[in-house]
């Protein structure tokens, strides 16, 4: 069996990484939400509409 991490990696932990390479220099793409238009992460819910 391959080695698993001991925990989950929280929320937080996750938008640590995501916001760190924002501020870095390289956005991560982002996409237009289907529902209200506005730009967003993909696979992430939506800031604007929470969808
Ligand atoms: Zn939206």
């Amino acid at each position: 069996m391959a080695p698993q991490p001991k925990r989950k990696h929280s929320k937080a932990r996750k938008g640590k990484r995501i916001l760190a390479r924002i501020n870095e220099h390289s956005l991560p793409q982002l996409i237009v939400c289907k529902l209200c238009g506005k730009q967003k992460l993909p696979h992430y819910a939506c800031k604007h509409c929470g969808k």
